[in-house]
């Protein structure tokens, strides 16, 4: 799943691509993806994209005004296409395309363009076409920027504060902050020496100091090693880049420990038991169901 890192540097590539170009046309193959209904998403056709941003997890085309907001989901992507003219009409229904926008032709003649793919059976991918992109609901909801100069210490010592939730959960929620899920607050509480079931209320001052470092260092490195990659360049790398995220049974590069993992109905997590929870295991409800 993209996270904060990964759609900012998608943010990056498609401004640089798309940013003065002319919208040819966007064919909605999966028709669940299309959030909106007014304006229609046929109201793109000839605007001129003006500017690429991100909201969280959001990417944000503004097109002379009217916005393209896109939210890739679990299993969704982003595919650059140098030339979508030959590209044959899409049946819906059919593979993994969900949405394709194709730009004006250049001077060489190539008309270039990107696809928005979805993999698997749950289909949560989503596109609004707005004025206004405050107006999705997943974006008024979102908490602050971890990247923004607003997000403190002192900000987050207020977003923890109270909290009786584990932190592992309250870093993914969308609504406490935004950009994180299930990979990058593995990463960050590794790189904090944090349980993951850790309640948020008993963070000391010099946890909360701890974690906003490891939020903030290890958003910016993973924003820093995505900078300038081609979409098509980005899963690898976040793959590679991770430390202890799907990468249960490997040895810690931190400490050596094995690294470990808990499941649960639909995610799960790993963590480095010496680095993080005082070298014991934590208890995996499927793991003790299984050994009963
Ligand atoms: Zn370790």
């Amino acid at each position: 799943m993209p996270e904060l890192p990964e759609v900012e540097s998608l943010t990056g590539f498609l401004r640089e691509r798309a940013v003065g170009r002319a919208i040819a046309g966007i064919d909605v193959v999966a028709i669940q993806a299309l959030k909106t209904f007014d304006p229609p998403v046929t109201s793109l056709g000839g605007l001129t994209v003006t500017g690429v941003s991100r909201h969280g997890k959001f990417l944000d085309l503004d097109c002379d005004g009217l916005h393209l907001v896109i939210h890739l989901a679990r299993a969704g992507w982003l595919r650059w296409r140098d030339d979508l003219s030959g590209a044959k009409p899409v049946r819906p229904g059919k593979g993994p395309l969900a949405v394709r926008v194709r730009l004006a032709p250049d001077d060489e003649g190539l008309a270039p363009g990107f696809e928005l793919t979805e993999a698997g059976t749950q289909k949560r991918l989503a596109v609004y076409v707005t004025k206004n992109p405050d107006e999705v609901p997943g974006i008024a909801a979102l908490g602050p920027d971890p990247l923004a100069e607003s997000f403190t210490v002192e900000a987050l010592k207020r977003i923890v504060g109270g909290k009786r939730t584990q932190i592992k959960g309250l870093l993914r929620d969308q609504k406490v902050i935004a950009g994180i899920g299930n990979a990058y607050s593995d990463e960050v509480l590794h790189a904090a020496k944090m349980s993951p079931f850790k309640i948020a209320a008993t963070l000391t001052d010099a946890q909360v100091a701890d974690l906003h470092e490891a939020i903030v260092t290890t958003l910016r490195d993973a924003v820093e090693r995505a900078h300038g990659l081609a979409a098509k360049d980005l899963k690898a790398e976040k793959k590679s880049g991770l430390r202890v995220h799907n990468r249960a049974g490997q040895p810690c590069d931190v400490c050596g420990d094995t690294i470990r993992e808990v499941s649960f109905a639909d995610s799960s997590l790993q963590y480095c038991p010496t680095c993080q929870t005082g070298g014991k295991p934590l208890a995996d409800r499927r793991l003790s169901r299984l050994l009963k």
